[in-house]
């Protein structure tokens, strides 16, 4: 087996050698201690003993175990996905760096650690696919300091996510095996890859099952001849179809989000951020960008009872003590007096003057480049800023209240 590799890797521009230092094995099932082994890499080498492995060993990116290893480095690859969050996340929220320019980097730095070894480890750890959807919305919720509870749909398009969480994994998944099936006819590699679909628990069998369950035609049931390219777009088209109409269900029926017409009338994610790196606006108009969409998500608690946070149907408007029975971010947007002066200043623009009822709307989906977007966003920002002082206030006084 060890020289029909040796043989295999040179031809995919891999050199395979072993040696005493690269080279463990595991006990499996319940067998007794075995004597221990000695391993000859060469016969220019000695005989060496080799090393025995009771837990995981990390070698070329995965943590194997006596178990394979899918479900352990599916952890590892998370629990290192997540740090990275984490710690775009602070920067994010400390204006350190500004959420468009997070976003390009969670691309390459979030999934990037996800991606090595995702095409095994995504269809051989059972839970795969819900870990990776849980995490994938963790993350995006996280960018935008929403709580768990949160829509993760309404975060990811806010964040101009199409195709993320378990169909992402997917698109690894039917790429790997479509480039497998295009590799020579007398390849060894492709060769085990077609017969193993006989064996029901191996990766070509579950993961051409997974396929199935999401509606995907393998590259060997369509064309061949149309190449890579084609049946990555086909792939990429059917699975960003199905991440937009479950987003689109889920949004539709979530209470805790403005409604999808308002914020997405377009019925696909939001492109501000993607259209604000494209357009090199101002670090400031930038910044401003998450507080916008923090507003588009209603993360900003704009209403209040006795100085606590409040969503029922007779609390105030944390700027001017307004009741509010609806509509707490129309009201603050384009009616509280607190921003009166300053609306004044934006009424220059056609945006800003339209009137009717679907002002807010245009308003909140204006975008780079469009007359009154600057100000919009300058707008946004005063009161994301003055929300955050407000309940710092407020946490204060409630502080000196329970001090004795
Ligand atoms: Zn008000």
């Amino acid at each position: 087996m060890l020289l029909i590799i040796d043989r295999w890797a040179p031809l995919h521009g891999a050199c395979f050698h072993v040696g005493v230092d690269k080279t463990v094995f595991f006990l499996i099932g319940s067998s007794a201690l075995p004597r221990p082994l000695l391993f000859r890499p060469t016969v220019c080498n000695p005989p060496a003993p080799l090393s025995f492995c009771t837990t995981t060993h990390r070698w070329l990116g995965w943590l194997w175990s006596p178990a394979g290893g899918a479900r352990e480095t599916l952890v590892l690859r998370v629990q290192t996905a997540s740090r990275h969050a984490a710690s775009l996340s602070g920067f994010v929220q400390a204006s350190g760096i500004q959420l468009p320019l997070a976003g390009a980097l969670f691309q390459g730095k979030v999934i990037g650690s996800l991606i090595p070894g995702m095409w095994l480890y995504a269809v051989m750890a059972p839970d795969a696919m819900k870990v990776l959807e849980d995490a994938w919305s963790s993350w995006g919720r996280l960018l935008l300091g929403a709580p768990p509870w949160k829509n993760a749909h309404a975060a990811a398009w806010e964040l101009g996510w199409s195709c993320y969480g378990a169909a992402y994994a997917m698109l690894v998944i039917a790429l790997r095996r479509a480039r497998i099936w295009l590799w020579p006819r007398d390849d060894f590699y492709r060769g085990v890859f077609i017969q193993s679909h006989s064996f029901h628990e191996s990766w070509a069998s579950r993961s051409k099952q997974l396929l199935l369950d999401w509606g995907l035609t393998d590259i060997c049931d369509g064309n061949l001849h149309d190449g890579l390219q084609a049946y990555k777009k086909y792939v990429k088209d059917a699975l960003t179809g199905k991440c937009l109409g479950a987003a689109r269900t889920s949004l539709d029926s979530s209470s805790s989000c403005l409604p999808r017409d308002l914020v997405h009338p377009s019925g696909h994610p939001s492109s501000l951020l993607h259209l604000l790196l494209r357009f090199q606006c101002d670090w400031a108009l930038l910044v401003a960008s998450r507080s916008l969409c923090r507003l588009r998500m209603r993360l900003l608690p704009l209403l209040h009872r006795g100085g606590r946070v409040s969503h029922s149907k007779k609390a105030l408007c944390i700027f001017c003590n307004a009741v509010i029975s609806a509509g707490p971010v129309t009201h603050v947007v384009l009616k509280c007096p607190r921003w009166q002066e300053l609306r004044s200043c934006m009424l220059v623009s056609g945006a800003w003057r339209a009137d009717g009822v679907g002002r807010l709307g245009r308003l909140l989906n204006l975008l780079p480049g469009a007359a009154g977007f600057a100000e919009l966003l300058y707008l946004v920002r005063v009161i994301d800023l003055e929300t955050v002082l407000f309940w710092s206030a407020a946490g204060r006084q409630s502080f000196r209240c329970v001090l004795p």
